[in-house]
């Protein structure tokens, strides 16, 4: 089918002496072609070590991850044409704004008429049009997490990995990016899955949400279908 197919997926990692931690324990979950899903758990569940092992920075110990029918084994990183996006978002401090959002496009020679236009359609959407000259440094932080956000969405990832993009701002701020971030997910159509440890976080941005815990997939549902359960 069109998307991300895990299947049994389990992440191991070993110990020194001992049997070593299963993070992520047969786990299975579909994220259609422009759905949002957001994977919720709390801290240690696993839910990086899943999100780290569809990236290709983790490698399985079972299971598999593929990508609109293809199965992702041993295809790195750089060649799975995802975005990642992480908490600290790790801007180039020395890129203004727009170079910084430019960044991907660059990388892939995208000319840069078509660069400024695409550039200045993403700040718009996160919410920061008129600042692709400004300098990172006199950002704030929900500033900066708009502006990877922006990054990470420029060369349209077929899939948007998230990982706790919003857990280094204060709590007011994170609704209200939760919120932007929807917004911006959905008007640029991304496929995306995003991990959180925030409940009302996850069913603001997601479509669905996938409970993770222990390592395990405990449901995955909308909100009506999660909050109507016996
Ligand atoms: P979450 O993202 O839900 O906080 P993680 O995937 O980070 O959970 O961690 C799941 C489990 O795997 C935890 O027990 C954690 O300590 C362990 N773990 C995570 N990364 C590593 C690692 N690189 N080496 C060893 N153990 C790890
Ligand atoms: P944050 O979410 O990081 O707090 P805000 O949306 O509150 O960012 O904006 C911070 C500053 O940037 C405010 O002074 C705001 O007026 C200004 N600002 C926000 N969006 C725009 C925009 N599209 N064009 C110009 N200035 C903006």
């Amino acid at each position: 089918g069109a998307g991300l197919s895990v299947r049994d997926l389990v992440v191991r990692y070993a110990a020194r002496r001992g049997p070593g931690t299963t993070a992520v324990d047969g786990v299975s979950l579909d994220v259609a072609a422009g759905e949002v899903v957001a994977l919720l758990g709390p801290s240690g569940c696993g839910k990086s070590s899943l999100l780290r092992a569809v990236a290709g920075l983790e490698p399985p110990a079972g299971g598999t991850v593929a990508f609109d029918g293809e199965d992702l084994a041993g295809v790195p990183v750089h060649r799975r044409g995802f975005g990642l996006l992480f908490q600290d978002g790790q801007l180039f401090p020395h890129r203004d704004v727009g170079r910084n959002v430019a960044y991907g496009l660059e990388v892939l020679g995208v000319p840069r008429a078509e660069r400024d236009v695409r550039v200045a359609e993403l700040l718009d959407a996160v919410g920061l049009a008129g600042f692709a000259r400004r300098a990172v440094t006199t950002l704030s932080g929900g500033q900066r997490q708009r502006v990877a956000l922006a990054r990470s969405l420029a060369p349209r990832p077929r899939l948007l990995l998230l990982d706790e993009p919003l857990s280094a701002l204060d709590r007011q701020l994170r609704e209200r990016l939760a919120l932007d971030v929807r917004a911006t997910l959905r008007d640029t159509g991304t496929t995306a899955l995003f991990v959180t440890h925030d409940h009302a976080e996850a069913f603001t941005v997601a479509d669905r949400v996938a409970v993770m815990d222990a390592g395990r997939l405990l449901q995955v549902g909308t909100r009506d279908e999660l909050t109507s359960a016996p």
